[in-house]
């Protein structure tokens, strides 16, 4: 358990709080990239959040919180909030990591905060001056959605095989690029997924099409499918 202190907030747009949290000096935490953690509330109850910070950037985190309406944590702690409040934490959790065993082509498949876990992947990779194929697949409902939209240009100037496509389900008019489900955008470009492994983040939904789309129609191994679904609190992960 480390008890962080509110280092700066920032809004991107309507729904997206980043929020950055320092450790206390000297103290450090271990974690993959991909992982998340565990915010605690004064009476235990806690909510899940994925790191978006790459781990040598270890002096602290930052997470992205989507606005759940009505939502305990996200709307209610959130509000109240400032620069120097105190904030529980526990970590490292989950298995959502990039499988370094195997060195085929990745599918970064992500809607709204489903960013985060991805955005850290995506930063240890050039950290670490990783090679593999990275196509970055980012779904949302309108261009305001995509609150890091000026990040993916910078990693593919320092990732040597790096694609962005951002996907669009409600598209504002002069909207030029992808539409549609974010998951099906990676079945027309990826008809033969059989050499990739895909790594999928976000609205469960998407990630449950996900998985059964892909691995019937895209020849995708279940094996090489990963995936953090953001399920409520409480709601246990759908199965793999
Ligand atoms: C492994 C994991 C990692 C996660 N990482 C992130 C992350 O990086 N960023 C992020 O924004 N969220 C993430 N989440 C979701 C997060 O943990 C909370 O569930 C979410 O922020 C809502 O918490 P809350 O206290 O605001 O709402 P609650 O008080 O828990 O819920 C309020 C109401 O909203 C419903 N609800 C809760 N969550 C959702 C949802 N996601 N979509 C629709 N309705 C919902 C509840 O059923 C309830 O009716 C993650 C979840 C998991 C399991």
């Amino acid at each position: 358990m480390i008890t962080t202190k509110v280092h700066r907030i920032t809004r991107p747009n309507a729904d997206v709080v980043v929020l950055h949290l320092r450790f206390p000096s000297g103290v450090r935490a271990k974690f993959q990239a991909g992982q998340y953690l565990k915010v605690l509330m004064e009476d235990g109850d806690s909510r899940n959040y994925s790191m978006a910070n790459p781990p040598h950037e270890s002096d602290g985190v930052q997470l992205h919180i989507r606005h759940v309406p009505g939502g305990r944590f996200s709307e209610g702690v959130l509000a109240g909030l400032e620069k120097g409040h105190a904030l529980t934490v526990e970590l490292p959790y989950g298995e959502f990591s990039l499988d370094e065993e195997v060195d085929h082509p990745v599918i970064l498949l992500g809607t709204g905060t489903g960013m985060a876990p991805l955005k850290s992947i995506i930063e240890d990779q050039i950290k670490r001056g990783g090679s593999r194929p990275m196509h970055l697949y980012w779904g949302a409902r309108n261009s305001q959605d995509l609150y890091l939209a000026d990040l993916p240009a910078q990693w593919a100037k320092r990732l040597p095989a790096f694609i962005f496509t951002p996907v669009l389900s409600e598209p504002e008019p002069g909207w030029s690029g992808r539409t549609g489900w974010v998951h099906r955008t990676v079945l027309e470009d990826y008809p033969d997924l059989s050499a990739h492994q895909v790594y999928a983040c976000g609205n469960p939904i998407m990630t449950t099409a996900a998985l059964n789309d892909l691995t019937a129609e895209g020849q995708l191994s279940p094996d090489a499918f990963y995936c953090d679904a953001f399920v409520p609190s409480g709601e246990i992960q759908p199965k793999i």
